[in-house]
């Protein structure tokens, strides 16, 4: 490693934005060569923050902490909780991946497949590059998703459950809150993939512009919408929310489908991703307007 280079949040963006540009891994690996994506928000949050806590009281014990997962795998770089800083990136659906899928009515459009497979290996490549680039700059760092221990257990409470979760990280950093089908609604929709980093580096956490995590749901906002309800083939959403086992049980039918139909090892789903108000932004009025205008609610309660 070299000696610490100064690493800003924006040297962190720029990296990110950067990446997507000029990767040769940023493809749907179609005849046109299309990007899997252009654009990136991305959001910052301090190891140190009691949102990390929360999760692991409210999803299990399981669920690793910034410093676990750090201090697991960088044994060497001992470090407290409020050293290390977890980067967290949103990469929005396209709008012509979007348009496919709504017209989707049970298994995933052909882009959407594409996207669930070499978009998330192109995310896998973001996540490696990250990482790298912030050793060659001197700093310890690493990708929850992608330590060999990283794994699925299965929950009481949840029915299956993480040991580290992008949405939840992208949460803590600000980026949106869950929706009634449990994805994150950010400033750009529902439709998007996330990922993280967690890094041996002093960034400012990003603000969290929301006092509760399902602010930008219509359905928690006011009790209207339920249009993600409708959406899902496999009834695996109702007014109660999401029900995991059914979702993954049509995800793994879906692999049939797309081998057979598009010719390629993939899968996928996401008909609750589009067609619905928060598809490609924050759908709660108020809330919008407030995000817009940079408005900060008072601290958000623990989660219950
Ligand atoms: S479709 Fe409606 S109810 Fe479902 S997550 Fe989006 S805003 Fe909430
Ligand atoms: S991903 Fe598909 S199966 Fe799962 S909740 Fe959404 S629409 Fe339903």
């Amino acid at each position: 490693m070299e000696k610490h280079v100064n690493i800003s949040g924006d040297w962190i963006k720029g990296l990110i934005q950067k990446f997507i540009a000029t990767s040769p891994l940023n493809t749907m690996q179609n005849e046109d060569g299309e990007p899997a994506w252009d654009t990136a928000l991305v959001g910052f949050a301090s190891g140190a923050d009691p949102i990390w806590q929360q999760y692991k009281e409210y999803v299990g014990a399981f669920h690793w902490t910034p410093w676990e997962v750090f201090n697991q795998h960088c044994p060497e770089e001992p470090v407290g909780a409020g050293e290390l800083t977890v980067i967290s990136w949103v990469l929005p659906q396209r709008e012509r991946v979007r348009k496919a899928n709504r017209r989707a009515r049970k298994y995933p459009s052909e882009e959407w497949a594409r996207i669930r497979v070499y978009g998330e290996a192109f995310n896998v490549g973001m996540r490696r590059h990250v990482v790298k680039s912030l050793k060659e700059a001197g700093h310890a760092a690493i990708a929850p998703m992608l330590v060999p221990n990283w794994t699925i257990v299965k929950s009481q409470r949840f029915s299956y459950a993480s040991s580290w979760s992008e949405r939840h990280a992208a949460h803590a950093a600000g980026l949106g809150t869950f929706g009634l089908c449990d994805g994150l609604i950010t400033a750009r929709g529902k439709a998007m993939r996330a990922g993280s980093v967690v890094a041996k580096i002093d960034i400012e956490q990003t603000p969290r512009p929301y006092a509760d995590h399902r602010a930008y749901c219509l359905f928690s906002a006011d009790g209207t919408c339920g249009k993600c309800i409708d959406r899902c083939p496999a009834q695996a959403i109702t007014a109660a929310g999401h029900d995991k086992e059914k979702c993954r049980q049509h995800l793994a039918r879906s692999r049939e489908y797309v081998e057979k139909t598009y010719k390629f090892e993939g899968y996928g789903c996401g008909l609750c991703q589009v067609g619905v108000p928060c598809e490609s932004g924050i759908p709660v009025k108020a809330a919008r307007e407030a995000l817009e205008r940079g408005e900060l609610p008072p601290q958000p309660p623990p989660l219950a």
